[in-house]
């Protein structure tokens, strides 16, 4: 028993401190996210591994021969993790993790808005998705060599069996502003997709922007394969409808001669740092992503 109402007062507070060491921590994004900041991009898969583990995420990794990248290397390598029945189709939520490799000054982007911060919001689906229960297998799969003509996404189709996967979705660029922006293949089968991304976005009030033709990434070789896909980013909502100007409306666009939307000046040179990355939008993609897979675990065959 204690009898000094100070020493009851400490003890007090310990067991509140205590308590609190004892909850489970919740990760920072914005601290996670600086840990992709490598010299190379096998550092930056260590660091993505590293992520993986202290979140308790099992994964697996599949190595396939290259080219020789930029900075000189032959093989790339995919990241996975699957929840869900082995049994079945497949629904693979895809963001490349690599960044830029520029072969003049021997370094690398820190790739945090492309594509760290996709990456980081697969992370945080995978973590909200953990434990619960699943119609189809659900499989992460962050990409290497995205940057290197799409050599990681292709070795993974490669390795899949004809009609396995029921549908792709793809982050890509999700670093900062309010909108979200994403292009569709364009097929029927990709109009359901299209429709499950847009009821989404009406059910969040996200404002979203379906772009006709849409910035390439992994989803080209998706779109290769005749399999389902949506690519989604984020932008400032007045950024994001210059970007579709510029890609979708070319010389009649109204956009003043040579001028280019700022993410287009980030990205891909050393501008693409983690001061660029705001937290808010990383989180407004795990939300949407997150319910977009919920609905197609449900509606899918
Ligand atoms: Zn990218």
């Amino acid at each position: 028993m204690l009898r000094h109402p100070l020493a009851a007062a400490c003890l007090l507070l310990l067991a509140a401190c205590s308590a609190r060491a004892a909850a489970p921590v919740a990760p920072d994004p914005l601290r996670d996210l600086a840990r992709l900041r490598q010299v190379s991009n096998p550092a930056r898969l260590e660091a993505l591994q590293a992520l993986l583990r202290e979140r308790g995420l099992p994964f697996e990794l599949q190595t396939f021969p290259s080219p020789a990248t930029p900075l000189g290397r032959t093989t790339g390598t995919n990241v996975m993790l699957t929840f869900g029945p082995a049994e079945g189709r497949e629904i693979v939520l895809s963001a490349h993790y690599d960044a830029v490799e520029w072969k003049q000054s021997g370094t690398l982007s820190q790739g945090m808005v492309d594509n760290g911060s996709g990456t980081m919001i697969l992370l945080d689906v995978a973590t909200a998705l953990r434990g619960r229960p699943l119609r189809h297998r659900i499989r992460f799969l962050w990409t290497d060599q995205e940057e290197f003509g799409l050599k990681g996404i292709e070795a993974f189709l490669a390795s899949r069996k004809p009609g396995e996967i029921a549908a792709v979705v793809n982050v890509d660029t999700a670093g900062y502003g309010e909108a979200a922006v994403y292009g569709v293949g364009k097929t029927a089968a990709d109009a359901q997709l299209h429709q499950t991304v847009a009821t989404v976005c009406a059910a969040q009030r996200l404002e979203c922007l379906e772009f006709p033709a849409f910035p390439a990434g992994d989803d080209r070789a998706v779109q290769r394969a005749a399999i389902p896909v949506v690519s989604i980013g984020f932008l400032p909502r007045i950024e994001a409808h210059q970007l579709w100007l510029l890609f979708n409306a070319k010389e009649g666009s109204g956009l003043a001669d040579g001028w280019v939307p700022p993410v287009l000046k980030i990205i891909h040179t050393p501008e693409d740092t983690l001061d660029k990355v705001d937290p808010r939008t990383l989180g407004r993609g795990t939300g949407l992503v997150l319910e977009t897979v919920r609905r197609l675990d449900a509606e899918l065959g």
